[in-house]
């Protein structure tokens, strides 16, 4: 059995007061949110704080609401409620169905839209058991010295695996944080850093308080596509979200394609909405198009060793997902099991 290594938890009941606990803690404390990746993380001896700040009694965090005709979601909603949220299906479609598409019900149940946003990178060297990395020596990202997926490395290229990043980047969302230095917003955009270890620009200090979401084109629509092994539980082997506004005619009037599961941080595919401008669907131009933005994506998509599933596998499939995911957006539905 796997145990979590000794720890406090610290309970506060405010945002300010927890901003205080992870300044007096430093880097002995880490935030706790609902916990199903930061707990599995502790007991393979990833993570050993002393000291947990435990964001779950914070109610001001909590909740989806209309902001100006777009939207706020509060880092401590859970994936559940994101996903079943009548706002959010409405408004951010591809937000609702990649938070329903994180692994299980009971996980969704606990984790947070937070949780995912601020989740640690993957890699399947990495997300092991303390004994079962002993055996490799280790690796750069912890306790060791080299990289087991390029030789030689001397970068961690764990790959970012939250199903909600490129829903949001499709979305514009901007992220609000409180912290020592005090309230931050920044663009989902720029926010990540190419670098597994710590794949985000700001520090641990900070507290990611709520998800801003600006409103909506009026003809908005968008999709969440997911490779993985078990249609029931799993992290994806690709995930695409894709945004496809359509204009009073019906004509695509801007686009866009992001990625996840590929490297530290997740990606856009360079010139979606170039090639899918002006396309209508249903129209034989509107194929044309989506086929070219697929290859696009198929050449400038890498998949990595880092996650399971074999990675040229996993790079073949990159057409298919970007396929199957812009023409669910433009048509207002879900990709369905791939
Ligand atoms: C079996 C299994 C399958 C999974 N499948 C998937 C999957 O398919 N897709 C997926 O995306 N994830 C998956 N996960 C990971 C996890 O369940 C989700 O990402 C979830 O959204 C994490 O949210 P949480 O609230 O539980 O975060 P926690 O585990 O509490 O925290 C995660 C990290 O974020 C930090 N953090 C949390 N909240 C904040 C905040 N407000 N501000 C700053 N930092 C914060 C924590 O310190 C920690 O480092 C899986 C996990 C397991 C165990
Ligand atoms: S990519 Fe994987 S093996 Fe390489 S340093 Fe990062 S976590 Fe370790």
């Amino acid at each position: 059995m796997l145990r979590l290594p000794a720890h406090e938890v610290l309970q506060p009941r405010t945002v300010a007061e927890a901003v205080a606990l992870l300044a007096e803690h430093g880097e002995k404390a880490m935030l706790i949110a609902g916990g199903t990746d930061l707990l599995p993380n502790m007991k393979h001896r990833l993570f050993e704080p002393d000291y947990l700040v435990a964001l779950a009694g914070i109610e001001e965090l909590r909740g989806v609401r209309d902001a100006e005709g777009g939207l706020e979601i509060g880092a401590m909603t859970t994936l559940t409620e994101v996903a079943e949220s009548p706002l959010v299906r409405e408004r951010a479609p591809a937000l609702a169905q990649a938070a329903g598409l994180v692994s299980g019900p009971q996980l969704r149940n606990m984790g947070t839209l937070g949780g995912n946003v601020m989740l640690d990178t993957r890699c399947q060297w990495y997300n092991q058991t303390y004994f079962w990395r002993s055996a490799l020596g280790y690796c750069l990202k912890k306790d060791g010295s080299k990289c087991h997926v390029v030789e030689g490395g001397q970068k961690c290229v764990a790959a970012a695996s939250n199903d909600t990043a490129p829903a949001l980047m499709t979305l514009g969302a901007a992220l609000q944080f409180a912290g020592p230095r005090g309230p931050q917003e920044l663009a989902i955009d720029a926010i990540w850093r190419p670098d597994g270890i710590w794949n985000k620009k700001f520090g641990r200090d900070q507290i990611l308080t709520a998800i801003r979401l600006p409103a909506a084109a009026a003809g908005h629509r968008g999709a969440y596509g997911k490779l993985r092994d078990r249609g029931s539980i799993d992290f994806p082997l690709l995930g695409m979200a894709a945004r496809v506004d359509r204009d009073p005619a019906g004509a695509v009037a801007d686009a866009d394609l992001c990625v996840v599961a590929l490297q530290a941080r997740p990606t856009r595919v360079r010139k979606a909405a170039e090639l899918l401008r002006g396309a209508e669907p249903g129209s034989p131009g509107f194929d044309e198009a989506v086929e070219a933005v697929a290859q696009a994506a198929h050449q400038q998509c890498r998949p990595l060793d880092s996650i399971p599933g074999d990675a040229e596998y996993r790079h073949l499939m990159v057409p298919v997902l970007a396929r199957r995911t812009l023409r669910a957006a433009a048509e207002g539905a879900t990709v369905g099991v791939l």
